[in-house]
């Protein structure tokens, strides 16, 4: 199939090499030219613009950061829109805001383009390996046609509902990985004011209820005081915002998303922007004089 890919990100990168890879004409396009370097040499074709990109692809794949973002590759100059045949289908594969999703759709529909969000779960790791979860809202004969191709790039493909669902899903994946940080970082940090050790206290909670990926991974960095990331601090705070903004329309109370959206706000304004979201932990700490070195 011929496939545009816009966005040559940490994730978009290595998931146009895996669609090569898997045999498909791959067309790429990055804001910054130097960021196509690696996909060109695996053989995907550089575009200059978008719309170059998308006038050659029978489905355009689209992996930038925010919802401005994805706007602005859809509908801006030499955008998507100006490009793209009809008949043609945008996968949106960014995490962003599910009512603006709806709303490309609808846009894009009328000029008769088709549009599957399809956001993901795994990080770096599932991009490179080709295992991402990926979550998809949109047309099921439109769904269909397009999952040879998400196979390439991911291993649990579920079409969750109609346009937006996807992003829903991921905003409920984000929900529940953000308030189990911070219940894990309030239940270690509780253990060390008690003087008990909190990596004994985590290798008794591991077989439990308790026991969880987030108290594995991210415990563990907690533990070891080390924030490389993982997934940034500024994504998850993005991620969160979505739901919360989410929620005001729809007139929802979230009160546990609302405390994780104030710690990541204050792990932001003091300078943890680039270090992993577990680093929630160094709030925690700090409300209670916990500071470590
Ligand atoms: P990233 O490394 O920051 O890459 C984002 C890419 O989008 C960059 O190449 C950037 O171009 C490009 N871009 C941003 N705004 C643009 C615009 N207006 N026009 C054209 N290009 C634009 O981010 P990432 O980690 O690949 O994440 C991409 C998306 O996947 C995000 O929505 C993120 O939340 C989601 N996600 C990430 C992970 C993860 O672990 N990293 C996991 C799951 C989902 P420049 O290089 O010029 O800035």
């Amino acid at each position: 199939m011929n496939i545009a890919f816009v966005g040559m990100g940490i994730m978009g990168k290595p998931m146009a090499v895996n669609l090569k890879q898997a045999g498909h004409t791959v067309f790429v396009h990055g804001r910054r030219p130097e960021t196509m370097a690696q996909p060109v040499e695996a053989g995907c074709a550089g575009c200059t613009t978008i719309a170059d990109a998308a006038a050659q692809a029978e489905i355009i794949i689209v992996m930038v950061s925010d919802t401005p973002d994805v706007e602005q590759v859809l509908f801006g100059e030499n955008g998507v829109a100006a490009g793209a045949k009809p008949g043609a289908v945008v996968v949106d594969m960014s995490t962003i805001s599910p009512t603006a999703t709806r709303a490309f759709a609808d846009t894009l529909q009328a000029r008769g383009i088709e549009m599957l969000d399809a956001p993901v779960s795994g990080g770096e790791v599932g991009a490179i390996n080709a295992t991402l979860s990926i979550m998809v809202g949109g047309k099921p004969d439109v769904f269909e046609r397009v999952k040879p191709v998400f196979e390439a790039m991911g291993k649990n493909i579920v079409r969750v509902g109609d346009h937006g669902a996807g992003q829903v899903a991921k905003a409920c994946n984000q929900i529940v990985v953000a308030v189990t940080i911070e219940g894990v970082a309030e239940a270690l940090t509780f253990a060390r004011k008690n003087g008990v050790d909190p990596a004994r206290v985590r290798d008794a909670l591991m077989g439990g209820f308790a026991g969880s990926r987030i108290l594995e991974v991210h415990g563990k960095r907690m533990l070891d005081n080390d924030y490389t990331p993982g997934f940034k601090t500024k994504l998850h705070q993005k991620d969160i915002n979505i739901v919360m903004q989410t929620a005001k329309e729809l007139g929802l109370a979230l009160p546990g998303a609302a405390l994780v959206m104030q710690h990541l706000n204050a792990l932001m304004g003091t300078g943890g922007a680039e270090l992993d979201s577990a680093a929630v932990m160094k709030i925690v700490e700090r409300e209670s004089g916990m500071e470590r070195e």
